[in-house]
């Protein structure tokens, strides 16, 4: 059998892409529809050099347990009929715990890419997919020493543990358009390099309610109004939570568009003098790009951007806009010193390092690894 990849939402694909190609042609690529439509996958397929996935029943929409059982149901059959040597899964959707319970049923080798990431917030579900599919993986690649200290800390065996970098640095570099195309990009959208604002929202915990979604955009609204462009590429969860709380007003003042394809949306942010989000994979992009960052949340997995400058943790409210105000105020001296300062994330060979202890774990067959 081949490598079989399972994902299910956009920040997967950006995330396994560079493993993808590394691993090669025979790669069996499996998606589970957890977030399948044409801008928030079709697009980010073609942006990201992707064949076509088998695609699953779209689960998207459904209850969390509805998901997970739908997804492993659908897996369980398409490994039965077609055994995988091995299973890779990223990160921490409710995608990734099913093809991770997927493998462990049939007892095929799992490899968990970014590995170890805890943000110790046990409201969040993301954090017990994180946990559950670290405790089941053959091979858990940790992309900071942190993420692997994790591992250590709930006594994962060594023998599971590798340090490997993300897959960030890599797709970052490959997908950031060229000088000329970000020129273009940003005359397209009436922005001068270094004078803009790029916010993205979408999170539960900023868009359930109508106080916390006011307060995001609110403060952008007030920074459009004192003169920075704010784009806002809006995610469709948090268009149908502006509707629901008719909040349209907040937007007058915001350049919005819709989900933007990848290689567009790291053009913006290479040039964005601020950026605004509470995006898992934003936090990552920022210090590739060398672009600060307010993560709008209330605790972070990746405490790393945090430690090394690139971003700050804010509330929703009056932190958000007085940060947003300070930073704004001292722009070229915080450019001048992040385009210094290095990416926590490893030097760009994750996905090579990566797909090499996939093909060691497949040679080594199904006998199970250390506790
Ligand atoms: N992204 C994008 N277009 C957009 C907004 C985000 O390409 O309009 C990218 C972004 O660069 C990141 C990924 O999508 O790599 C983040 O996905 P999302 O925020 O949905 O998930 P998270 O990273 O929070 O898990």
């Amino acid at each position: 059998g081949s490598v079989a990849v399972v994902l299910g939402t956009r920040p997967e694909l950006v995330k396994l892409a560079p493993l993808i190609h590394e691993l090669g042609p025979a790669t069996r690529l499996v998606h589970t529809g957890q977030h399948w439509d044409e801008a928030m996958s079709g697009r980010f397929l073609r942006d990201l050099g992707l064949p076509r996935p088998e695609l699953l029943t779209g689960v998207g929409g459904r209850p969390r347990a509805g998901q997970i059982a739908q997804s492993l149901g659908q897996l369980d059959a398409a490994f039965a009929e077609d055994r995988p040597a091995a299973v890779v899964v990223q990160g921490d959707t409710n995608a990734t715990l099913a093809g991770a319970l997927a493998a462990n049923a049939r007892n095929i080798p799992l490899v968990h890419v970014e590995a170890g990431l805890r943000s110790f917030d046990r409201a969040m579900p993301e954090e017990h997919n994180r946990v559950m599919v670290d405790h089941v993986a053959d091979l858990l690649c940790a992309a900071t020493p942190d993420n692997a200290a994790n591992l250590r800390a709930e006594s994962l065996a060594e023998e599971r543990i590798a340090l490997t970098g993300n897959t960030v640095v890599e797709v970052v570099r490959r997908s950031l358009p060229d000088a000329a195309a970000r020129a273009a990009l940003l005359a397209g959208h009436g922005l001068t390099a270094d004078g803009y604002v790029l916010a993205t929202v979408h999170r539960p915990e900023n868009t359930d309610t109508a106080e916390a979604l006011g307060a995001v955009l609110a403060e952008l609204d007030r920074i459009a109004r004192a003169g920075t462009p704010v784009l806002f590429p809006m995610h469709p969860r948090t268009r149908a939570a502006v509707e629901r709380f008719a909040l349209d007003g907040l937007l007058a003042r915001l350049a919005v568009t819709g989900p933007v394809g990848y290689a567009d949306f790291l053009g913006l942010a290479r040039h964005a003098a601020l950026l605004v989000s509470d995006s898992g994979g934003v936090q990552e992009e920022c210090t590739v790009l060398g672009r600060p960052l307010l993560v709008v949340r209330r605790s972070t997995e990746r405490p790393e951007a945090v430690a090394a400058g690139f971003a700050a943790l804010v509330a929703p409210g009056a932190e958000l806009g007085d940060r947003a105000r300070a930073w704004l105020s001292d722009t070229p001296e915080r450019l001048a010193r992040l385009a210094a300062a290095p990416s926590p994330y490893g030097d760009g060979l994750a996905s090579a390092r990566i797909a090499e202890l996939t093909a060691r774990l497949v040679r080594r067959g199904a006998e199970p690894l250390p506790l």
